[in-house]
Parts: structure tokens; sequence; C-alpha cells
């Protein structure tokens, strides 16, 4: 029996033939759960970003499995799962440390008739666990191009809110009234700017009117969230058409109000976050591995620098200061987007080497070669002397100081008219 074609009625459903999916693209893992669920009588689709990216023949990076099934029923089905979630209750199936996430159809909150949905006074959805169907479960997803449903069974895109035209017009388009929806949840207008970078899509004037006015309630997300969101921006391998779209929207004032504040002041600052960015597009793009501290670091430096100025004074020492001024530079960014301790840690001691790249005699330049830290802080050295901030001849003789042999490095080290 399929039971994905008895229950999904209303949707335009497009056929393989009008469609270039390559299903080799999809993960075997993802299709096992589908198959799984439609043996066990229920619908079951692939849905979202995943069927999006597969229309843009792009690989998905995470897959996504819907289902009439409830989270209960979910997890007696796959013995490898967990439920987890308290805004959505969804299920994660394990294979070894990867996961699919399953979440059962859902429909959209209103806080007033249900009494599964928990709205803030200001319209913002906190809890949301009213279940539904699949039509109702595509309305409330965030835009159209992400509410594709994938029916394994047939190769049949289903489609309930035009998001195949919208594709195919290379339009982002938000479901419902913008305003709503937005203050249902701000995140979303961060989503649409990140798929319009990632995507090299359009976002259609109604769903981007509202964006640079109703910026201001990110303000009310948890900070760990939007800390995972603003990993994701910057992470997207488009981070510097991000950067620009934060600029251009008026929301790198909400996100990293020191960083915008500075940027106003310091063109050479904003030199160095371009190249950094279009560092980490480079590394991200060739499968080289990314460390958010490292944005971090470079987005909070001029700040950093800023009030490390301010609080030098004759009587602390400078180690001392350089701490401080980290700490709260790293503190006072953690109320907007919270900085785990782990990347806190990190963001410091690059800084930190910062100041200590400029000693170069005696052992200390060897001990430095030797931080665990060395190498991202060179780097970040390097992107600071592609700004214009440092002498190149600096940077060239830390360089070259990693490539020397024993006794090169310590004819280096002991050469004092090398120094400043
Ligand atoms: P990507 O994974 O490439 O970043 P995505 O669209 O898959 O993009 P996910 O966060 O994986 O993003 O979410 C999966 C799907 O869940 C989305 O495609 C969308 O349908 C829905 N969704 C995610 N976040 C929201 C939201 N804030 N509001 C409404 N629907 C959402
Ligand atoms: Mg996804």
């Amino acid at each position: 029996m399929n039971t994905n074609k008895q229950l999904a009625t209303s949707a335009t459903r497009i056929a393989s033939s009008n469609h270039q999916i390559d299903e080799s693209k999809i993960c075997p893992r993802a299709r096992a759960i589908v198959e799984k669920l439609t043996a066990a009588n229920y619908q079951a689709y692939l849905v979202g970003g995943c069927v999006r990216d597969l229309m843009l023949n792009i690989t998905p990076k995470d897959f996504d499995v819907v289902t009439d099934a409830r989270p209960e029923q979910i997890c007696k089905l796959f013995s490898n799962s967990r439920m987890i979630g308290r805004r959505f209750r969804l299920v994660h199936v394990y294979s070894n440390r990867n996961f699919i996430e399953v979440s059962t159809f859902r429909a959209v909150a209103d806080a007033s008739k249900q009494r599964h949905t928990e709205e803030a006074n200001n319209g913002r959805i906190l809890r949301d666990n009213t279940y539904g169907n699949i039509e109702q479960d595509a309305i409330r997803r965030d835009f159209t191009i992400n509410a594709l449903y994938y029916d394994l069974a047939s190769s049949e895109v289903l489609d309930f809110c035009n998001g195949i035209d919208d594709l195919r017009n290379g339009q982002i388009r938000i479901i419902g009234d913008a305003y709503t929806r937005y203050k249902e949840d701000p995140v979303r207008m961060l989503r649409a700017l990140r798929f319009k970078a990632k995507l090299g899509l359009q976002i259609e004037p109604e769903t981007a009117q509202p964006i640079t006015a109703l910026g201001s309630l990110l303000r009310d997300i948890p900070a760990a969230r939007m800390f995972d969101e603003t990993v994701k921006l910057f992470h997207s391998g488009s981070s510097v058409k991000c950067f620009n779209a934060l600029r251009d929207y008026d929301l790198l004032h909400i996100l990293f109000p020191y960083t915008a504040q500075s940027i106003t002041q310091d063109e050479q600052f904003l030199q160095l976050i371009y190249a950094a960015l279009a560092n980490t597009d480079r590394r991200i793009l060739t499968g080289k591995s990314v460390n958010p501290a490292f944005i971090f670091a470079i987005l909070l430096w001029k700040p950093y620098c800023e009030l490390l100025e301010s609080a030098q004074s004759e009587r602390v020492p400078i180690s001392e200061t350089v701490w401080q001024a980290a700490r709260t530079t790293v503190v006072d960014q953690s109320t907007l987007t919270f900085i785990p301790k782990r990347l806190s840690i990190v963001i410091c001691e690059i800084w930190r080497l910062q100041h200590r790249f400029h000693k170069r005699k005696g052992r200390k330049p060897l001990q430095i070669l030797m931080h665990p830290r060395f190498r991202a802080a060179y780097d970040f050295f390097c992107l600071r002397t592609e700004a214009g901030e440092v002498d190149p001849a600096e940077c060239t003789w830390w360089t070259n100081i990693q490539h020397a042999n024993e006794e090169e490095k310590m004819e280096m080290v002991n050469t004092r008219q090398q120094h400043k």
C-alpha cells in the first residue's frame, strides 16, 4: 500500500520527468528511515532544505524526514533514536554518531486556539507542538522554497505553496504575512538573508520589506540560538555576501553592535573583516576546517583593541589589561550571541598572541611557535598584514621562522638588528 499517495491529495505533484533530482545525492540513511516508516503504514517524506537543494542540484548537507507518526511512535520503530526539543518535539534517529531529524507533521501555531502552543506577548512562538496534516505542515514552514516534500516511493515532489515556481524564478518568498511570520520567529529574517547569499536568490519585495524595521526583535531571541544562527551565516561558504546582506538590511548593528560601531570609524578594520571572510569562504569551498572562534576573533578585534587602549595604565601590567579587555569584549558580545567558553578561550588566545608576535628575540618566539593556537594566530596576523595593519616584514619573519631549521631559527632569534 502506498500510504503517501493516499493521503496527500491537494498538492501540485511534480513527476520525475519534470524535475532533475539526482537520487544518488540522497543520503541512504534518510532513505532507509523513510522506507521503514512507510512500510509501517505511516506517511513519510524528505522535506525542507534538502528537497530545495536537490532541486538546485546541490548536495544537501543534512536531510530532514517528516511523517504522520507521533514522536513516541517514531521512537518505537527506531531503537537507535532519541526524542529531543522543547519548542518542537522531534526525534533524532542515529546511525553511529550521525543522526537524521524526524519530525511529525505540525500545524500553524495559534496560541489563542491551541493548548499546545505558547506565545510571548510580542507574538513570538515559544512552544509549538500542535500536530497536523501535511498541508498544515507545509504552511507553517518559513519560505515557499523550503516547503517542498519529496516522495521517495513515486519520485515526485509535492508542492503546497508554489515553491517550485519561486525556486525556478529565484525568489525567496515567506509563507503568509511577512510581519506576522517574522514576529512569530525573528530568526526567519536571518534565514532569508542566508539563503539569498548562499543560493544566489532574491528576497521577494514583500518578504524583504519588514526586515529592517523588525530587526530589533532579534534581541529577544535566546543568545544560544543566535550563536548557532550566526555561525550558520558565517560558515555558509558565502560569508562575504551574508555580511553584506546584514549591513544592507541594517542588522549588523543588532547582531554585532560593537563591530558595527568600529567599522564606521575604521576603514582598515572593514578591510580586515572582508579579507578574513573571503579566506573563510575559500577554506569552506575547498573542504578545509574552520573554527567559529576565528570569525568572532576577527569581528571583535577592533572593539577589543579600543577597550584595551582605554584600559591601559602604567599601574597595571599589560598582560593583565590584555586579558581583562579580551574577557570584557567577549562577555559583552555574549549577551547577544552567546559565545561558548571553549571558543572564548581560543578568541582570547588569538588576540594575546597578536601582541606577542612583536617580540622576536630570545626564547619567546620559539615558545610562541609551540603554542597550540599559533597557527590560528599566525593566520590572523597575516590577514592583519593584508589589511595594512601590520608591517609585512614582521609577517614575513614569522613565515620564515616556521620553515627554518634549528640552526637558522637560533640565528633569527639572536640577530638583534632585525628586531624592532
Ligand atoms: P540548511 O540546512 O541548508 O541551512 P534548511 O532550510 O534545511 O537549510 P533547517 O534549519 O535544516 O534549514 O530546517 C529544515 C526545514 O525546517 C526548513 O527547510 C524549513 O522548512 C523548516 N524551518 C526551519 N527553521 C524554520 C523556522 N524558523 N520557521 C519555519 N520553518 C522553519
Ligand atoms: Mg537543513
